[in-house]
């Protein structure tokens, strides 16, 4: 961490105090505020590449990426300059542009399953729209539609309120909200399942085959730190939802753009019905998108009967961002120099941790990683929440101390941008063998 001066009051404190009074909790998305491991949240003021700086004057290595879109790094100069460009046309029209047929055509050339996308401003909202159109597609001729749709513990779909909910007390039971405010009625036709286990897939479907309107699963986990599924996992739930009619939604909010160009379904081989896509579709601006089959599509209005609309979808501005981070990230050897800084990012900390003796261990996928204070990487839910939660918030502090900014919650997957180049590696693991001697 370079600071320039130390002042007597940390300006990021008097931001936080301040920012409470208005705001609840002092931030507008939780994770932000540092309650998972304390201290206070650092206010940033600019980013350019891999860094960011904070209220303090403080320089951070960012290892989240505003959560995963920044994948060309921050004020990336061809992004900002598309995005001018579009600032000057004009910010918003409530009416069709060429740009979102450029970024739909773009979208489905790049993503193997999909035939026809619609565009949203957050992930929430297209893996919302992505349920309402399952269970309306699959409804039967009178109308009479499936209820049930399965989704997995540890993965996370936005905040919708039938996605807001834990696996019940007992196998196949319903899911219990997981939050205030979401009545128990709204998430009784959601079956919480355990991530990785086939057996129970098959179980939910002999219980409730005709009735499942989909399943929607992160074929990579990044909501739980990151958790892989297993290809036998992905092929059975592939072949239940074709054998009961029902639509396989892989959610790649995270992994789309990110663990490879076509996302996980590309890495897995995996053709789901829907796909659900933000983040890097917007480069740091909201947009975000749902997409599929076009015999599924039809069945959105203005087409079809399940509705669906927005004031600002395919905003011509965040789309300028979108295509702009879409053409860079489809430059040859993208893909292959991210994956390759990224694995050599956790085989360091792997090797920064060994003569610390702390159990731990470290996963990556494309431009994406976890790192586990376990010595097995986990398979599940239960595996995650069984590691070392204080061991990591040492470790997050000693980081952050140091210059790093790591994801504030043991249970997030990291991120690292094409901006992170060796140099930016080789910083970070000095202070990462720094750290593990701190805590060991
Ligand atoms: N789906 C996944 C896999 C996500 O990781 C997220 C957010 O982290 C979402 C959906 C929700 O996206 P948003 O925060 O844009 O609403």
């Amino acid at each position: 961490m370079q600071s320039e001066a130390t002042p007597l009051i940390d300006p990021n404190l008097a931001l936080f105090e301040r920012a409470q009074r208005s705001i609840p909790g002092g931030v507008n998305s939780p994770v932000r505020a540092f309650r998972s491991v304390g201290g206070t949240p650092r206010f940033i003021v600019r980013a350019a590449g891999p860094h960011f700086w904070d209220a303090a004057g403080a320089r951070y290595i960012d290892y989240i990426g505003s959560w995963g879109p920044m994948i060309v790094g921050h004020a990336h100069p061809e992004v900002v300059a598309a995005m001018h460009a579009a600032i000057e046309r004009g910010l918003s029209y409530g009416a069709p542009t060429e740009a979102e047929i450029e970024i739909a055509e773009e979208l489905i050339r790049l993503v193997p399953s999909l035939e026809q996308v619609r565009l949203v401003s957050s992930g929430t909202e297209a893996a919302m729209s992505a349920l309402r159109l399952a269970r309306g597609a699959t409804a039967g001729a009178g109308g009479q539609g499936r209820r049930k749709i399965v989704k997995f513990e540890g993965c996370y779909h936005g905040h919708a309120d039938s996605l807001l909910v834990k696996a019940g007390s007992g196998l196949l039971t319903l899911g219990h909200p997981s939050s205030a405010g979401v009545p128990a009625e709204i998430t009784q036709h959601t079956l919480v399942l355990d991530y990785n286990d086939c057996q129970q897939l098959e179980d939910a479907f002999k219980a409730h085959g005709d009735d499942i309107a989909c399943v929607i699963v992160e074929a990579i986990a990044g909501n739980m730190n990151l958790v892989r599924a297993t290809p036998e996992f992905l092929r059975t739930m592939r072949a239940l939802c074709s054998r009961h009619g029902a639509l396989l939604v892989f959610d790649e909010v995270m992994t789309g753009f990110r663990v490879a160009l076509g996302g996980a379904q590309a890495l897995y081989g995996i053709d789901p019905d829907l796909t659900v896509l933000g983040k890097v579709i917007g480069g740091g601006m909201p947009v975000a998108a749902f997409g599929g089959k076009r015999e599924v599509m039809k069945h959105l209005a203005p087409l079809g009967g399940v509705y669906q609309a927005g004031t600002l979808s395919g905003n011509p501005v965040a789309v300028a961002c979108g295509l702009a981070t879409l053409k860079l990230v489809q430059r040859p050897g993208f893909y292959e120099a991210l994956a390759t800084r990224t694995f050599k990012l956790t085989q360091g900390l792997v090797a920064a941790a060994r003569p610390s003796g702390v159990p731990f261990c470290a996963d990556a996928a494309g431009g994406m990683f976890g790192l586990y204070f376990a010595r097995l990487v986990p398979q599940n839910y239960a595996q995650v929440m069984a590691m070392d939660k204080s061991r990591f918030n040492a470790f997050f502090h000693a980081m952050l101390a140091r210059g790093v900014y790591l994801a504030p919650s043991a249970y997030e997957a990291g991120f690292v941008s094409a901006a992170h180049d060796d140099d930016t590696i080789d910083r970070t693991l000095a202070a990462a063998r720094e750290a593990f001697a701190a805590i060991g």
